[in-house]
Protein backbone atom coordinates (compact mmCIF):
# COMPACT_ATOMS: atom_id res chain seq x y z
CA UNK A 1 0.00 0.00 0.00
CA UNK A 2 0.98 3.80 -0.95
CA UNK A 3 1.63 6.02 1.62
CA UNK A 4 -0.59 8.14 0.14
CA UNK A 5 -3.30 5.44 -0.28
CA UNK A 6 -3.10 4.70 3.92
CA UNK A 7 -2.93 8.42 4.71
CA UNK A 8 -6.41 8.61 2.47
CA UNK A 9 -7.93 5.12 4.91
CA UNK A 10 -6.81 6.64 8.05
CA UNK A 11 -8.24 10.54 6.99
CA UNK A 12 -11.61 8.85 5.41
CA UNK A 13 -14.34 8.29 8.01
CA UNK A 14 -16.74 11.10 7.17
CA UNK A 15 -19.28 9.96 9.88
CA UNK A 16 -20.34 12.31 12.52
CA UNK A 17 -21.58 10.92 16.24
CA UNK A 18 -24.83 11.82 15.43
CA UNK A 19 -24.89 8.82 13.02
CA UNK A 20 -24.76 6.08 15.85
CA UNK A 21 -28.31 7.35 17.61
CA UNK A 22 -26.66 7.58 20.77
CA UNK A 23 -28.53 8.50 23.79
CA UNK A 24 -28.55 11.96 24.30
CA UNK A 25 -26.72 12.09 27.67
CA UNK A 26 -23.70 10.11 26.10
CA UNK A 27 -24.10 13.38 23.28
CA UNK A 28 -23.38 15.41 25.76
CA UNK A 29 -20.26 14.13 27.14
CA UNK A 30 -19.30 13.59 23.77
CA UNK A 31 -19.19 16.65 23.22
CA UNK A 32 -18.06 18.11 26.27
CA UNK A 33 -14.61 15.79 25.64
CA UNK A 34 -14.52 17.77 22.63
CA UNK A 35 -14.64 15.19 20.16
CA UNK A 36 -16.20 16.32 16.70
CA UNK A 37 -15.22 12.71 14.27
CA UNK A 38 -15.04 9.18 15.89
CA UNK A 39 -11.76 7.27 15.15
CA UNK A 40 -11.08 4.96 12.58
CA UNK A 41 -12.12 1.95 15.12
CA UNK A 42 -14.81 4.07 16.92
CA UNK A 43 -16.06 4.26 13.39
CA UNK A 44 -15.60 0.62 12.17
CA UNK A 45 -16.65 -1.08 16.01
CA UNK A 46 -19.89 1.22 17.13
CA UNK A 47 -22.99 -0.09 15.31
CA UNK A 48 -21.53 -3.65 15.60
CA UNK A 49 -21.08 -3.66 19.72
CA UNK A 50 -24.38 -1.58 19.61
CA UNK A 51 -26.02 -4.34 17.55
CA UNK A 52 -24.66 -7.00 19.80
CA UNK A 53 -22.15 -8.73 17.29
CA UNK A 54 -18.94 -10.53 18.62
CA UNK A 55 -16.17 -7.96 17.43
CA UNK A 56 -12.67 -8.35 17.53
CA UNK A 57 -11.09 -5.01 17.02
CA UNK A 58 -7.24 -4.09 16.75
CA UNK A 59 -6.00 -0.49 17.21
CA UNK A 60 -3.21 1.04 18.72
CA UNK A 61 -3.13 2.89 22.05
CA UNK A 62 -4.26 6.46 21.44
CA UNK A 63 -6.31 5.27 18.81
CA UNK A 64 -9.45 5.51 21.08
CA UNK A 65 -10.71 2.20 21.52
CA UNK A 66 -11.78 2.53 25.29
CA UNK A 67 -15.05 4.71 23.52
CA UNK A 68 -15.20 2.21 20.89
CA UNK A 69 -16.18 -0.19 23.21
CA UNK A 70 -17.22 1.53 26.12
CA UNK A 71 -19.52 4.04 24.52
CA UNK A 72 -21.90 1.56 22.63
CA UNK A 73 -21.89 -0.71 25.68
CA UNK A 74 -23.19 2.43 28.13
CA UNK A 75 -25.55 3.26 25.44
CA UNK A 76 -26.97 -0.34 24.96
CA UNK A 77 -27.58 -0.54 28.47
CA UNK A 78 -29.37 2.78 28.70
CA UNK A 79 -32.43 1.17 26.62
CA UNK A 80 -34.69 -1.19 28.98
CA UNK A 81 -33.13 -0.10 31.70
CA UNK A 82 -34.08 -2.05 35.22
CA UNK A 83 -32.04 -1.52 38.25
CA UNK A 84 -29.42 -4.66 37.99
CA UNK A 85 -30.02 -7.67 40.41
CA UNK A 86 -27.57 -8.04 43.69
CA UNK A 87 -24.00 -9.63 42.42
CA UNK A 88 -24.79 -10.04 38.58
CA UNK A 89 -23.57 -6.92 36.42
CA UNK A 90 -24.80 -7.31 32.84
CA UNK A 91 -21.58 -6.46 30.93
CA UNK A 92 -18.16 -7.06 31.83
CA UNK A 93 -15.15 -5.73 31.28
CA UNK A 94 -11.64 -7.22 31.99
CA UNK A 95 -8.30 -6.05 31.41
CA UNK A 96 -4.49 -7.12 32.03
CA UNK A 97 -3.90 -4.73 34.76
CA UNK A 98 -4.87 -2.53 37.99
CA UNK A 99 -4.02 0.89 36.06
CA UNK A 100 -5.86 0.51 32.71
CA UNK A 101 -8.92 -0.92 34.55
CA UNK A 102 -9.04 2.34 36.61
CA UNK A 103 -8.52 4.50 33.27
CA UNK A 104 -11.56 2.57 31.96
CA UNK A 105 -13.58 3.10 34.85
CA UNK A 106 -12.66 6.67 34.70
CA UNK A 107 -13.59 6.82 31.25
CA UNK A 108 -17.06 5.19 31.71
CA UNK A 109 -17.67 7.44 34.79
CA UNK A 110 -17.42 10.61 32.74
CA UNK A 111 -19.68 9.08 29.86
CA UNK A 112 -22.69 7.63 32.18
CA UNK A 113 -22.77 10.84 33.89
CA UNK A 114 -26.52 11.97 33.93
CA UNK A 115 -27.50 7.82 32.83
CA UNK A 116 -28.87 5.57 35.44
CA UNK A 117 -25.70 3.62 34.52
CA UNK A 118 -23.54 2.42 37.49
CA UNK A 119 -20.07 0.93 37.23
CA UNK A 120 -17.49 -0.24 39.53
CA UNK A 121 -13.83 -1.07 39.10
CA UNK A 122 -12.40 -4.55 40.85
CA UNK A 123 -8.62 -4.81 40.50
CA UNK A 124 -6.14 -6.65 43.37
CA UNK A 125 -4.25 -4.50 46.23
CA UNK A 126 -7.50 -3.05 46.85
CA UNK A 127 -9.66 -3.86 50.10
CA UNK A 128 -12.92 -6.38 49.45
CA UNK A 129 -15.45 -4.83 51.64
CA UNK A 130 -16.33 -1.97 49.61
CA UNK A 131 -15.88 -3.69 46.43
CA UNK A 132 -18.21 -6.63 47.98
CA UNK A 133 -20.96 -4.09 49.45
CA UNK A 134 -21.34 -2.09 45.76
CA UNK A 135 -21.37 -5.54 44.25
CA UNK A 136 -23.71 -6.63 46.80
CA UNK A 137 -26.22 -3.40 45.45
CA UNK A 138 -26.09 -4.04 42.11
CA UNK A 139 -24.06 -2.45 39.19
CA UNK A 140 -24.46 -2.47 35.33
CA UNK A 141 -21.06 -2.71 34.22
CA UNK A 142 -18.00 -4.34 35.94
CA UNK A 143 -14.58 -3.46 35.16
CA UNK A 144 -12.03 -5.80 36.35
CA UNK A 145 -8.30 -7.32 36.45
CA UNK A 146 -8.93 -11.37 35.98
CA UNK A 147 -7.54 -12.84 39.11
CA UNK A 148 -9.70 -10.60 41.47
CA UNK A 149 -12.94 -11.19 39.46
CA UNK A 150 -12.27 -14.97 39.89
CA UNK A 151 -11.90 -14.38 44.08
CA UNK A 152 -15.11 -12.26 43.66
CA UNK A 153 -16.65 -15.33 41.88
CA UNK A 154 -15.27 -17.85 43.96
CA UNK A 155 -16.84 -16.28 46.76
CA UNK A 156 -20.30 -15.68 45.31
CA UNK A 157 -19.57 -11.89 45.02
CA UNK A 158 -19.73 -11.89 41.57
CA UNK A 159 -22.55 -13.93 39.04
CA UNK A 160 -21.92 -13.77 35.36
CA UNK A 161 -25.57 -15.85 34.28
CA UNK A 162 -27.06 -12.35 33.65
CA UNK A 163 -23.74 -10.45 31.75
CA UNK A 164 -24.53 -10.57 28.18
CA UNK A 165 -21.40 -8.15 27.06
CA UNK A 166 -18.04 -9.72 27.29
CA UNK A 167 -15.31 -7.10 27.11
CA UNK A 168 -11.42 -8.16 26.91
CA UNK A 169 -8.98 -4.87 26.51
CA UNK A 170 -5.53 -5.66 25.64
CA UNK A 171 -6.27 -9.41 25.09
CA UNK A 172 -3.47 -9.87 23.72
CA UNK A 173 -1.24 -8.25 26.50
CA UNK A 174 -3.95 -10.45 28.90
CA UNK A 175 -2.48 -13.56 27.14
CA UNK A 176 1.70 -12.68 27.09
CA UNK A 177 0.96 -12.17 31.31
CA UNK A 178 -0.02 -15.99 31.40
CA UNK A 179 -4.03 -15.37 32.19
CA UNK A 180 -5.55 -17.50 29.49
CA UNK A 181 -6.38 -19.99 32.44
CA UNK A 182 -8.89 -16.95 34.12
CA UNK A 183 -9.78 -15.86 30.66
CA UNK A 184 -11.12 -19.67 30.27
CA UNK A 185 -12.61 -19.77 33.47
CA UNK A 186 -14.41 -16.43 33.67
CA UNK A 187 -16.04 -17.26 29.91
CA UNK A 188 -17.07 -20.53 31.09
CA UNK A 189 -19.59 -18.50 33.61
CA UNK A 190 -21.08 -16.37 31.36
CA UNK A 191 -24.70 -17.16 29.42
CA UNK A 192 -24.50 -19.64 27.08
CA UNK A 193 -24.10 -18.47 23.33
CA UNK A 194 -20.50 -16.76 23.84
P1 LIG B 1 -7.58 5.53 23.84
O1 LIG B 1 -6.97 5.03 22.59
O2 LIG B 1 -8.90 4.89 24.12
O3 LIG B 1 -6.64 5.42 25.01
O4 LIG B 1 -7.92 7.09 23.64
C1 LIG B 1 -6.89 8.06 23.49
C2 LIG B 1 -7.40 9.47 23.73
O5 LIG B 1 -8.20 9.93 22.63
C3 LIG B 1 -8.25 9.65 24.98
O6 LIG B 1 -7.80 10.81 25.64
C4 LIG B 1 -9.65 9.87 24.44
O7 LIG B 1 -10.43 10.68 25.30
C5 LIG B 1 -9.39 10.54 23.11
N1 LIG B 1 -10.45 10.28 22.10
C6 LIG B 1 -11.13 9.13 21.91
N2 LIG B 1 -11.99 9.23 20.88
C7 LIG B 1 -11.85 10.48 20.39
C8 LIG B 1 -12.47 11.20 19.30
N3 LIG B 1 -13.39 10.64 18.52
N4 LIG B 1 -12.08 12.46 19.07
C9 LIG B 1 -11.13 13.04 19.87
N5 LIG B 1 -10.51 12.43 20.90
C10 LIG B 1 -10.85 11.17 21.16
Amino acid sequence: MTEELAEEQVSAPALTFEKFGFDKAIMKSIKNEGYETPTPIQDMAILPVMGGFDLMGIAQTGSGKTAAFCLPTINKLIYNHVKPNPYKPKALIIAPTRELVMQIGKFIDQFSRGTPIKSLVVAGGQPYQPQIRKLKYGIDILISTPGRLIDHMGSGNVKLEECDTFILDEADRMLDMGFIDEVKEIQSNLNTGH
